[in-house]
């Protein structure tokens, strides 16, 4: 957990002092093992995280055969990393092209991919996304920052209990020669969602 003494410096939110509550209380009961819960928060803020995704992309990018692999059997090449887990069972591998985009939502509730991307945004889960980017997915892109040219089509995935998506974005140009460390640094968990693209930092260009 997050130093005790810092949170001190500012008022939790509605939410976060609701946890805290149930927190002392499931503790106080014996229900829980603090220490227990930390590992779980632990495990999903750092080592399910996006970071893992992150890996995936970044391994398709610069291996073609592990790519392809990816496009094949996504779950399969997933797992080659290890990544395998609770709402990662069965996960399908969307790939961006310069005509295509591919966006992930969940209408029905809040399915996603855990062991590649960690736990959904707030936002994923939100009812308006849940609906309009299904209904007016260019709209909800563009409040994103993202404007779809008209020329490219976007295709809306909806998750299901039994299918999970990774959107694999497309490189940015100027990484030519970048290592995939230095590749996997650079994509974020709503490109991998397909609400952004990935961009190389101008200061970074080499
Ligand atoms: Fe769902």
């Amino acid at each position: 957990m997050s130093d005790p003494v810092h949170e001190h410096d500012r008022p939790l939110s509605g939410p976060a002092l609701r946890v805290k509550a149930l927190e002392s209380l499931l503790t106080e009961k014996g229900l829980v093992d603090p220490k227990a819960l930390d590992e779980l928060i632990d495990t999903y803020e750092t080592k399910v995280g996006p970071r893992n995704g992150a890996r995936i992309v970044a391994r398709a990018w610069v291996d073609p055969a592990y790519r392809q692999r990816l496009l094949a059997d996504a779950t399969a090449a997933i797992a080659e990393f290890g990544f395998i887990g609770r709402q990662g069972e069965d996960m399908v591998v969307l790939e961006n092209t310069p005509k295509v985009r591919n966006m992930v939502v969940c209408t029905l509730c809040s399915c996603y991919p855990w062991p590649v991307l960690g736990l959904p945004p707030v936002w994923y889960k939100s009812a308006p996304y849940r609906s309009r980017a299904v209904i007016d997915p260019r709209g909800v892109l563009k409040e994103l920052g993202n404007e779809i040219p008209e020329d490219v089509e976007v295709r809306v995935w909806d998750s299901t209990a039994e299918l999970r998506y990774l959107v694999l974005p497309e490189r940015p140009a100027g990484t030519e020669g970048w290592s995939e460390d230095e590749l996997a640094a650079i994509v974020t968990r709503d490109a991998m969602i397909g609400v952004a693209q990935v961009t190389a930092p101008a200061e970074s260009r080499r």
